[in-house]
């Protein structure tokens, strides 16, 4: 018999993600803070909870997607949270991207509760999570990461294997910081494009007619044409992640100096009021500082 999967976080990514475990045939119950955001998944056959600890007594597998540490902290806590309920024996996948040191730490505390902890990021936006075809980057016990791999393979379309739990969450900071510097440059090149006079058609066309083509730049080719960003991984969740990574690199003695000028520019972005669109958007504050200068 299927698993029980309680998945909590109903937002770009969650709803989506869900969504595909329902499709394979699994039993789904789903919990979100603002209940309005469940009525989807509630449409299509799930079952709604209406507190983080019906999900525990009720699932066999619990899947966490939130913003971050304060949001994951919240659902595990307090008289109504997932440790207060049957969490016991049970596994719980967080699948939100935290930092390295803060994975090790739920490791620990579920642990103690005897909870088995995955620690499984992913790889991909919302486009991706739509269509099952993230990159999942699991880390935790290896003989339950491959028992877990069918459940894991309706939301995606390869898992990794990436060692102890923390070491997921390693990964993903090693695929943001890269995301970050690739997106920048990007916009960079393309703004001073703009200011030598050349259109952002022909700019496109040059980058994705040759070597330098590639998923991201193909994927963000009609925000930049219309220099319009709506959010597919808001600029925020960039800003959160780039964090983590300056932490990590300090911890682990490696060098980051672009991570810390992409860092100040995401940091500017969400000053401009930028927060909640696409990361993208990143481009805005190239532009006005240009303009400025110029
Ligand atoms: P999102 O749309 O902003 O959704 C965030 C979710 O967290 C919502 O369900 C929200 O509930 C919940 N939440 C936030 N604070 C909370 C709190 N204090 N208590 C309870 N729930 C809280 O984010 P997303 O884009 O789906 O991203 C989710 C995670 O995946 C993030 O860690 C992000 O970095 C990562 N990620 C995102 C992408 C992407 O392209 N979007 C790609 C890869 C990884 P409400 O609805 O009540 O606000």
């Amino acid at each position: 018999m299927k698993q029980k999967i309680g998945f909590i976080g109903m937002g770009i990514m969650g709803q989506p993600m869900s969504r595909n475990i329902l499709k394979a045939g699994y039993d789904v119950m789903v919990y979100n803070r603002t209940v309005e955001k469940t009525h989807p998944l509630k449409e299509a056959g799930a079952a709604v909870a209406s507190t983080p600890k019906e999900i525990a007594d009720w699932a066999d597998v619990m899947i966490l997607m939130l913003t971050g540490p304060e949001a994951i902290d919240a659902v595990l806590n307090g008289e109504t949270g997932v440790l207060a309920g049957k969490a016991s024996g049970k596994v719980l996948i967080n699948m939100s991207t935290v930092s390295p040191a803060y994975s090790r730490a739920m490791d620990r505390i579920l642990k103690a509760e005897s909870v088995v902890f995955i620690d499984a990021p992913v790889s991909g936006s919302k486009k991706p999570a739509e269509e099952g075809t993230l990159i999942i980057l699991a880390s935790g016990p290896e003989e339950k990461v491959t028992e877990l791999e069918p459940l894991l393979l309706c939301m995606g379309k390869k898992v990794v294997y990436c060692g102890e739990a923390g070491k997921g969450s390693a990964m993903k900071m090693m695929v943001n910081l890269l995301l970050g510097i690739m997106m920048e440059g990007l916009c960079e090149a393309i703004n001073f494009g703009q200011k030598c006079g050349l259109t952002v058609d022909s700019m496109l066309d040059v980058i994705l007619s040759g070597p330098l083509s590639c998923g991201l730049y193909n994927l963000k080719t009609e925000m930049m044409k219309q220099d319009e960003f709506p959010p597919q991984f808001p600029l925020k969740h960039m800003l959160k992640d780039i964090r983590f990574v300056l932490q990590t690199a300090d911890e682990n003695g490696a060098a980051t100096p672009a991570g810390h000028t992409i860092f100040q520019l995401y940091r500017q972005a969400q000053g401009h009021g930028l927060s909640d669109m696409d990361f993208a958007a990143v481009k805005k504050v190239l532009k006005s500082m240009s303009d400025e200068e110029g």
